[in-house]
């Protein structure tokens, strides 16, 4: 600890965001370039190097938190960045994209705002890439031994990375275009850039990882074919099972789902289309489902130069601070979190009606209604209660030509010939693929990491997940393993 009075000195200050006017205007990432770097040094200072340090149990990856934010307050950014990556492969992802654990289990949020600890780790990776240290780190040699990873979102990309470290000739199966998974097509590129996805992917095919892209495991290559090509097989298809809404108006035209509407405005950023087919401009858009899918369908719509866009959530409003009889420190509270696609909808006035910045709380979706072709036009509303109990009073009709429906994942796809039933695993009941601690499933030779054992979850215990499903392929392939396994798959988040 550089400056053991960091804490009082320094008032926590974060990441700048770009004005709401000028960001909407780009896909751009919101924050304003170059102005984190004289920031965090001091923000380091904060970190009072607690002897138990809640904000590393936080972190599925156990991230050396303390460790790292003193080699920054001494401005060691290499030593740094060594630390960081010794337990993340791709700190500038969840740099970005965390809803940061960590800080919520911060022993300094117990009465003082939390060290800045998701700007500290995205400053030591950019600063790591610019200074060209993120060399490949190909194996000495190889074992022989050959693993297929069949997806490549965050899991499967941290599996792979250790897999092809350790000395295993690693193939990635993607049914899509291009690799990353719900960071190449899912989450928008204002909130990651997909640079940074390129840079990682060249880091890995220089390290000797191989892509197979619009490959699909079941349609183009079947599971048996894969289990004889090779030694085990990492299974990390997510979980992009969508869950639907089965109300009255379901099948007019304009009612669509959050990843039907996300993939086509991605292509638009990629340079693959001018135009989203689903475009929102010129619309009034009413987003189904209070989450981050929500949120991002809302930034999206916004930039798209929609009429306007309402995010309607079931839940009731949560409390501005945290509750500390229901979400006691160090959990993760339920507090009432503004991103910045809530204050971009909120500052420029685009909801029909609102609570707060665009959303309409303790609102449930009764029906959609149509027009004589068959198209939305209306989205009916009705109050609930806290337990999402339907209040009587008068619906609220909000008008809607594009309904976006965001209500979560049930699971991978289970599907007859897809990659879950050509590989022959067991389904659990909660619709995840089985698999024991170790992350192996029921078939020998194939694990599961991530969104598809998991559920639906984070871009943090998909890499932890990936990580450790690695260490066990490994293990099995080698009888021995010295790779890291922060999570065992029955982990969960802290809570009280
Ligand atoms: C819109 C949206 C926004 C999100 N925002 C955030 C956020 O801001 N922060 C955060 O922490 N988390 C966020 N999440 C959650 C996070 O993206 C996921 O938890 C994470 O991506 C899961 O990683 P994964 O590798 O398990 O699966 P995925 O990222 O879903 O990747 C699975 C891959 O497998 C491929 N695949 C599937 N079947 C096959 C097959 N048969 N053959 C070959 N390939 C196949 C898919 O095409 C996909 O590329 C968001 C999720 C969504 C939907
Ligand atoms: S809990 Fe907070 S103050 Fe303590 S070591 Fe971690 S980041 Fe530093």
């Amino acid at each position: 600890m550089a400056d053991p009075k960091g804490f009082l000195r320094h008032p926590r200050r974060e990441w700048p965001r770009r004005p709401v006017g000028e960001r909407v205007k780009d896909w751009d990432e919101v924050y304003v370039p170059g102005a984190l770097l004289p920031l965090v040094e001091p923000q380091a200072e904060r970190c009072m190097d607690c002897g138990v340090p809640f904000c590393h149990e936080a972190c599925p990856l156990g991230n050396l938190i303390p460790e790292w934010n003193d080699l920054v307050s001494r401005a060691d950014w290499h030593a740094a960045a060594e630390r960081l990556h010794a337990t993340n492969n791709f700190p500038e992802f969840t740099g970005r994209l965390c809803p940061a654990p960590c800080e919520a289990g911060c022993v300094l949020a117990i009465n003082q705002p939390a060290v800045t600890i998701k700007n500290v780790e995205v400053a030591i990776a950019d600063r790591i890439w610019a200074d060209g240290l993120a060399a490949p780190r190909a194996p000495q040699r190889l074992t022989g031994r050959t693993v297929g990873v069949v997806g490549s979102g965050p899991a499967g990309l941290a599996a792979a990375q250790q897999l092809t470290r350790a000395g295993h000739t690693v193939v990635v199966y993607e049914r899509d275009d291009r690799a990353g998974g719900l960071l190449r097509y899912g989450i928008p590129a204002f909130k990651m850039e997909k640079r940074h996805l390129e840079l990682r992917l060249a880091q890995m095919r220089a390290e000797g990882t191989k892509f197979r892209t619009s490959t699909e495991v079941g349609r183009d290559i079947g599971g048996a074919a894969l289990r004889a090509r090779h030694d085990a097989v990492v299974l990390a298809v997510g979980a992009t099972a969508w869950r639907e809404l089965p109300v009255p108006g379901r099948e007019l035209d304009g009612v669509r789902q959050a990843m039907e509407y996300l993939p086509p405005a991605n292509r638009v950023c990629e340079g693959d289309l001018d135009v989203s087919p689903l475009s929102a401009a010129g619309k009034h858009v009413v987003i189904v489902g209070g989450g981050d899918t929500g949120a991002d369908c809302l930034g999206t719509a916004v930039r798209e130069g929609a009429a306007s866009v309402t995010q309607v959530d079931i839940r009731s409003l949560p409390p501005a601070e945290r509750d500390e009889e229901a979400d006691p420190w160090p959990s993760y509270p339920t507090v009432h979190r503004v991103s910045p696609a809530h204050e971009e909808a909120g500052e420029l006035g685009f909801a029909q009606e609102s609570d707060a910045d665009a959303r309409l709380f303790a609102a449930s979706t009764l029906r959609f209604a149509g027009d004589a072709a068959g198209r939305v036009r209306a989205v009916h509303v009705g109050a609930v209660d806290a337990r999402r109990r339907p209040l009587p009073g008068a619906e609220r009709v909000l008008r809607a030509d594009l309904v976006l429906l965001a209500l979560g994942f049930r699971g991978p796809e289970v599907t007859a010939g897809g990659a879950v039933a050509e590989l022959g695993v067991t389904v659990a009941p909660d619709g995840t693929v089985a698999r024991d601690e170790g992350y192996a499933t029921d078939v020998p030779g194939v694990y599961v990491a991530g969104d598809a054992g998991r559920g639906q979850s984070l871009v943090v215990w998909a890499i932890a997940e990936g990580r450790a499903a690695a260490a066990a392929v490994d293990r099995h392939l080698m009888g021995t393993t010295s790779l890291p396994a922060p999570v065992t798959a029955k982990d969960r988040p802290l809570r009280a």
